[in-house]
């Protein structure tokens, strides 16, 4: 259940991740149409070219995000297509040598997509072609069209703005991990008791609620009702604290003997609740036996001495049309039961 509570947060994560690429795709899309009218309107044709190029390859990241899921995918077309397109804008200057002014995009689209690690890695990359390009345009073409102070500027600028990215993304990422750790622990807190680990109350409550919605003659199950006998007397002689072990101790035991698929949690201070799927009520009181027996065996060695506790148990198999109260009820008048009978014993409800 932790697991699945826990996929949830991811899920939504992933959900806005793909939230996040629709939007760059249509904001790219837009912006890279946008320009190449402008690149037409300078009669600038390989430009415009270059441009409607990318416009359709955003279009298509945006098909694919929205029609077909493909998150993934579509943020690395998004991202590389935008890292080729940068360059070719550094390398030939775009309208009137403003094309290096869109680099400032790289760095937060890089980081968003990649994450820190890969997205500074990747930026690295992109910061040393982007030098390459600009700082040795005599090897790689001809013109020259940025002063050398410009180009300084424009690479303290980058630089700032990536180191900046790079703080917002990690602020970002501690901020996750931080509500995702939140949400287990209070996870932890709404569904499983402090002291033994098993699962509370509530939560006993809540899978009842679900085996019985779900409820098919094939599907039967049982629960056992189960309660430590004298355990005020332990309290009383050895301290609240001896009680607190002997609860952990007898939870260990119950997680020890019950079958893999059965379900154990602690229904209230020395009561604990069983649910066992696919039972009906003479294995479930063989079930019960069993865990009666364990119990008995076990003794909580408390400094010198050793602590012996016994448990009864009242075993009812749920029947069509009981409510989780009528069944619960049941159960306790045949634990009520066990306890007038001596304790120590397990008893089948009528
Ligand atoms: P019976 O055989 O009839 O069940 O007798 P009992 O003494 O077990 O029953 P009773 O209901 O009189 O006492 C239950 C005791 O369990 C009283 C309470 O102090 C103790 N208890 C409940 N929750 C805790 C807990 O979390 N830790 C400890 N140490 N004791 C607890
Ligand atoms: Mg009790
Ligand atoms: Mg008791």
């Amino acid at each position: 259940m932790r697991i699945k509570n826990q996929n949830k947060l991811q899920r939504f994560g992933e959900l806005q991740q793909a939230r996040v690429i629709a939007l760059f795709s249509l904001v790219g899309l837009s912006i890279t149409f946008l320009m190449m009218c402008f690149a037409l309107l300078n009669n600038d044709t390989p430009l415009a070219l270059c441009l409607l190029s990318a416009s359709a390859i955003y279009g298509l990241a945006f098909y694919w995000v929205k029609n077909k899921g493909k998150v993934k995918l579509s943020s690395y077309i998004i991202i590389y297509s935008l890292y080729i397109l940068m360059l070719y804008l550094v390398y030939t200057g775009g309208v009137a040598s403003t094309g290096p002014l869109w680099i400032f995009i790289v760095p937060p689209v890089s980081l968003y997509v990649h994450g820190l690690k890969k997205g500074l890695l990747n930026i690295a990359i992109f910061v040393s072609l982007t030098c390459l390009i600009m700082f040795f345009p005599h090897s790689v073409y001809a013109q020259d069209i940025y002063p050398f102070e410009f180009k300084l500027r424009l690479l303290y600028s980058f630089l700032t703005i990536s180191f900046l990215s790079a703080l917002y993304e990690f602020s970002r990422n501690e901020l996750y991990n931080n509500a995702l750790e939140l949400n287990q622990k209070l996870h932890k807190l709404a569904h499983f008791d402090e002291l033994t680990g098993l699962h509370n109350r509530r939560d006993a409550q809540l899978k009842l609620n679900q085996n019985i919605a779900v409820f098919n003659p094939e599907q039967r199950f049982s629960i056992l009702l189960c309660d430590i006998d004298y355990f005020k007397l332990v309290n009383d002689k050895y301290g609240h604290g001896a009680g607190d072990l002997v609860l952990v101790k007898i939870s260990e035991v119950f997680q020890r003997t019950k079958n893999q698929t059965d379900y154990v949690s602690r229904w209230g201070g020395e009561e604990f609740l069983f649910i066992l799927p696919q039972t009906d009520q003479i294995e479930a009181f063989e079930v019960a036996e069993r865990l009666r027996s364990a119990v008995f065996e076990q003794s909580v060695s408390l400094d010198d001495e050793d602590i012996k506790v016994t448990i009864s148990i009242g075993v009812k198999e749920y029947h069509m049309g009981l409510s989780v109260d009528q069944l619960i009820n049941d159960a306790d008048k045949a634990l009520y039961e066990a306890k007038k009978l001596g304790r120590n014993r397990s008893i089948s409800a009528a």
